[in-house]
């Protein structure tokens, strides 16, 4: 009917990449905070993080503007955007770094120019506060969770895993934590990076079910939603069905495929904490203030929110009661 037509619009408007310019636009005499974001084919940095890092910002200073680049993954845009943002003057940065390592060294370079930066959910050593979740305690729940999802057939079953591009330290943290809940509970049959591209997820995931076989395979362990969706393409294309698939970030399409029954899990980090943490921490650096962060990480003042595992039972005490998500929204159908 007209109501899911016009539903359906309403969600490819929300989808789409944001205008880059948007937040730079009507610069006039504001303070420019600098957000750079790593990729665009997960969907939280431009339909979660972005407005809400802005909108939060705004909140906290009204004198403030936020300057937005998303990296698209790539190492040299993202050195390119960092450096750009420093010859215009900015003064703090918050930046989720597409390499760790290598942005370790521009941190080096910015302090010396007086510049801060906030590491946004991927940590850099030597940032000036850090904002994200406990990440290998994230792998862990997820792992705990394929488990669960499994029950008393776990210890016979054959798992995929399926990992993040391990540039990003939180890769590296997810795939421990995972092992650590999964390790001698269950057979890993296959393991890869899917390198949070959900093509490339996708396409190992076909290997696997080559390597492994088609009969074979019991669940499937995905860093993230994003790359969930590409394997569970592979999966149906190669007519498996309803074997659990769990992955992280709570989209707004892993969030439908759970209510579809195609995906069983994800990892639910509140964006609506994450940004404004972010912003504030921005804008404090920025006036001066003391952070306000709640510990450290790495000698790092940190603050480290908390992950919920969501599946179809708690959609919508999570990210329905948080309003990430409008229930109508989510029960939209392609
Ligand atoms: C983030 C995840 C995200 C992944 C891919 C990780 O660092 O914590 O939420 O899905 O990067 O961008």
């Amino acid at each position: 009917g007209t109501a899911a037509v016009s539903m359906a619009v309403s969600l490819a408007a929300c989808g789409k990449a944001g205008d880059d310019k948007k937040g730079s636009a009507d610069s006039g005499s504001k303070t420019k905070i600098g957000l750079l974001l790593p990729e665009n084919k997960t969907a939280r940095y431009e339909t979660l993080d972005k407005p809400l890092f802005i909108e939060a910002v705004k909140k906290d200073c009204a004198d403030c503007e936020v300057v937005y680049n998303n990296a698209a993954g790539d190492v040299g845009q993202q050195k390119q955007q960092f450096e750009q943002q420093i010859a215009d003057g900015i003064k703090v940065i918050a930046i989720s770094s597409v390499d760790a390592e290598k942005s370790a060294a521009w941190v080096a370079d910015a302090h010396k120019k007086g510049v801060k930066v906030v590491a946004y959910d991927r940590a850099i050593v030597g940032a000036d506060a850090y904002v994200s979740h406990d990440n290998e305690k994230i792998g862990k729940l997820q792992g705990q969770a394929v488990l669960d999802a499994l029950g008393s057939k776990a210890a016979g079953s054959n798992l995929v895993m399926i990992n993040g591009d391990e540039k990003d330290p939180n890769a590296g943290l997810f795939k421990k934590g995972a092992h650590e809940a999964l390790d001698g509970k269950i057979k890993i049959a296959y393991e890869a990076s899917g390198e949070w591209d959900p093509k490339i997820a996708g396409e190992k995931m076909t290997a696997a079910i080559s390597s492994v076989g088609k009969g074979k395979i019991d669940a499937v362990y995905s860093a993230n939603d994003g790359m969930a969706g590409g394997i569970i393409t592979s999966l149906s294309n190669a007519g498996i069905k309803d074997i659990p698939v769990g992955g992280q970030d709570a989209e707004l399409p892993g969030i439908q495929r759970i209510i579809a029954g195609t995906q069983t899990f994800t990892i639910y980090k509140s964006p609506k904490q994450l940004a404004p943490t972010a912003a504030q921490f921005a804008v404090n650096l920025l006036q001066g203030k003391d952070i306000g962060a709640s510990g450290k990480t790495d000698g790092v003042p940190s603050t480290l929110l908390e992950p919920t595992v969501v599946n179809k039972d708690n959609i919508e005490s999570t990210v329905v009661k948080d309003g990430i998500y409008q229930a109508s929204a989510i029960c939209v159908k392609d």
